[in-house]
Parts: C-alpha cells; structure tokens; sequence
C-alpha cells in the first residue's frame, strides 16, 4: 500500500471501482475512461511504480498478469476476435497512474495506436 495511490485505494476498497476478477495477487477492474467497449485494468496487489521498478522476484507476478488477461479476455468473450494487452511506462508513454497494471482492450478492431488508454 502506497499513500495517496489510487490503485492502492481500489485494491483496498477505500476507493469503489467495478472490479471483475480478483486474487491472492491482482486485481482486475473496468477503466474509468474506457478507450474500447472491453477495457479492464489487471492490476498487482503489489504497489510497484512501473515496469522500469520490476525485480527478478516480479517475473512470476508478471506473468500471472498475463495468464489473468487471458482469463478476463476469455469472461468478456473477446478470446476469439482477439485483445490488445498494454503497459504504459513512464511520461513519454502516457502513464499517469504510478502503479503497474495492464490494459486489456477489446470488442471491437483496434486498428490505430492507442496510446494512455485513448486512440491517437
Ligand atoms: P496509464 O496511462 O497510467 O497507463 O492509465 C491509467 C488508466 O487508469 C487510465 O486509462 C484511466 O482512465 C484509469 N483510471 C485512472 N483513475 C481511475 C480510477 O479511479 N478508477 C478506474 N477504474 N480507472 C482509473
Ligand atoms: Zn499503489
């Protein structure tokens, strides 16, 4: 738990979000801004900054973000046309939250960039 984190708050519940999946590790829950009419965030229960802040010991949290993706992917039907998983890291890329997480975006073709959760 970081102060003052946003993501820290909806993990621990002082913050309401729509979540659709949770575990020992991530959460999962709808983006606020949704850029695509599937756009969940998947989300460690760790408060790691960014992806630059990863350790070797991540690696496996890492993955389990991408085997969740799948899972959610899969609960939202989207499995079949296909998703775009994205990790923003840093200014240049957009981020804004400063607490890892995926986006998983889907349920329609995404063609253009998309670039802080919005198509450039
Ligand atoms: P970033 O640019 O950091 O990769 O993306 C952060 C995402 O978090 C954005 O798409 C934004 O809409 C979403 N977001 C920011 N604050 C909240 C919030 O309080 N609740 C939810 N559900 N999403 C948020
Ligand atoms: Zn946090």
């Amino acid at each position: 738990m970081s102060a003052g984190c946003v993501f820290c708050k909806i993990i621990s519940r002082e913050l309401d979000a729509d979540i659709v999946y949770a575990d020992d590790q991530v959460v999962a829950f709808k983006d606020i801004n949704p850029a695509a009419p599937v756009h969940i965030l998947i989300v460690p229960r760790k408060h790691i900054p960014s992806l630059l802040d990863i350790k070797q010991e991540d690696e496996a949290l890492v993955g389990h973000m991408h085997t969740v993706a799948n899972e959610v992917a899969r609960a939202f039907k989207i499995e079949k046309n296909g998703y775009r998983v994205l990790i923003n890291c840093g200014s240049d890329a957009g981020q804004i939250v400063f607490h890892l997480h995926l986006h998983l975006l889907g349920g329609r073709p995404l063609l253009q960039t998309i670039a802080k959760g919005k198509e450039v």
